[in-house]
């Protein structure tokens, strides 16, 4: 599974808390999917996309 955030992130940082393991900020305070999603954490980085306000956050198999 991979993740990855589009253009728009507000920089509120759901993602990352929910799911540190795949989300992180980069130098310019917009977050980033840094990882490719491990099993254990497809649940959370899920969770995260659903829990993005604007919505740029693609999970895909
Ligand atoms: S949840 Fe969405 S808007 Fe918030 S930091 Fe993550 S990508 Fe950006």
């Amino acid at each position: 599974m991979k993740a990855k955030v589009n253009e728009g992130c507000i920089s509120c940082g759901a993602c990352v808390a929910a799911c540190p393991e795949v989300f992180r900020f980069n130098d310019d305070g917009i977050a980033e999917a840094y990882a490719e999603v491990a099993p254990e954490y497809e649940k959370p980085a899920l969770e995260a996309r659903d829990a993005c306000p604007v919505s740029v956050i693609d999970v895909e198999e």
